[in-house]
């Protein structure tokens, strides 16, 4: 197959824009791609300061390279949930990133001031992954807010929202379906959160992180075998092998017509933000859900500031 904008042979098929591109017109797509998501949805600016939320994988490596070679202002955050070598691996990878581009990691213990996931989420009865969920949303807004930084940015790419966006249909979780954006705006003690990766498949990042030669994690979370969100993805990609393009026009449709779909009123606006009385942090309860998570450790005789 040629490249679609010149005579070399493409490297990279693209089935759902049937076509291909050879290696500097693919990453020339790549970039195009982040940079249309970003202007679209009015992400963040050159002045801003960028918080960068890193896993050591794939996506989340590739978001801080193609924002760091866009000439933004990013700092990398890095959250150690305790998922024993996994964990241990997947900050290696992280640091070594950071290192090699010269830009600031910082790193939050998690498991070491608190416990580990998989602890904390059979104390409180919630999956590893909600508890992991829990955590991982209350530290980037908690860093970014004390460290004064503009943008949460995460390495979300259209597998993960269009797999989300199946989920929350299914089930009919209209509230989380109205709130489902690539961008979600400040608030009070809120940090606005963006996913400037969106408009992209795992597929075209795993492409991008080869040809820049990143040196990601390859190896999954074990927590995530079997979840729901991989099932709806499995799904969706079954679809998109037999018709292209799909998981595309689903999601992207879903965003073009959203504000049609819920502007007569039929999903209530829920009420602002309150602040957790504990923490201060943002929560639609008294108690934000971090606090009461980490009461389940206080209860079992293990508190916050007692090392795991
Ligand atoms: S798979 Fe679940 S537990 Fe593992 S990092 Fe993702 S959300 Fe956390
Ligand atoms: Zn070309
Ligand atoms: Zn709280």
């Amino acid at each position: 197959m040629k490249c679609r904008l010149c005579d070399s042979t493409a490297i990279a098929a693209l089935p759902r824009h049937n076509s291909g591109f050879c290696r500097t017109h693919f990453i020339e797509f790549f970039q195009k791609q982040v940079r249309k998501a970003i202007r679209k949805y009015a992400m963040f600016s050159r002045k801003d300061r960028l918080l960068v939320c890193v896993s050591g994988g794939k996506d989340s490596l590739t978001l801080w390279h193609v924002l760091n070679e866009s000439g933004y202002d990013t700092t990398g955050l890095y959250i150690d949930l305790g998922i024993g070598g996994y964990s241990r691996a997947s900050l290696e990878k992280a640091e070594s990133f950071a290192e090699g581009i010269k830009r600031e990691l910082i790193v939050v213990d998690f498991a070491r001031e608190y416990a580990d996931i998989k602890r904390l989420a059979a104390l409180s009865k919630r999956t590893d992954c909600s508890t992991c969920g829990v955590v991982k949303r209350y530290f980037f807004n908690r860093v970014a807010l004390e460290q004064g930084f503009d943008v949460v940015a995460t390495g979300h790419n259209l597998d993960d929202e269009a797999a989300r966006l199946l989920g929350n249909i299914l089930r009919w979780q209209i509230d989380l379906v109205r709130k489902q954006s690539p961008l979600l705006d400040s608030d009070e003690g809120l940090v606005k959160k963006v996913k400037p990766l969106f408009r992209l498949t795992e597929q075209e990042i795993a492409i991008y992180a080869f040809l820049n030669r990143i040196d990601y994690l390859r190896e999954e979370c074990p927590m995530s075998r079997g979840t729901t969100g991989l099932i709806y993805k499995d799904i969706l990609n079954r679809i998109e092998l037999e018709s292209p393009g799909t998981k595309h026009f689903f999601y992207f449709q879903f965003l073009e017509r959203r504000d049609d779909l819920f502007s007569d009123g039929a999903v209530e606006r829920k009420d602002r933000p309150s602040l957790c009385r504990r923490c201060g942090m943002p929560c639609s309860e008294q108690v934000c859900a971090f606090c009461r998570l980490t009461d389940y450790l206080k209860r079992s005789g293990q508190t916050p500031d007692e090392p795991a």
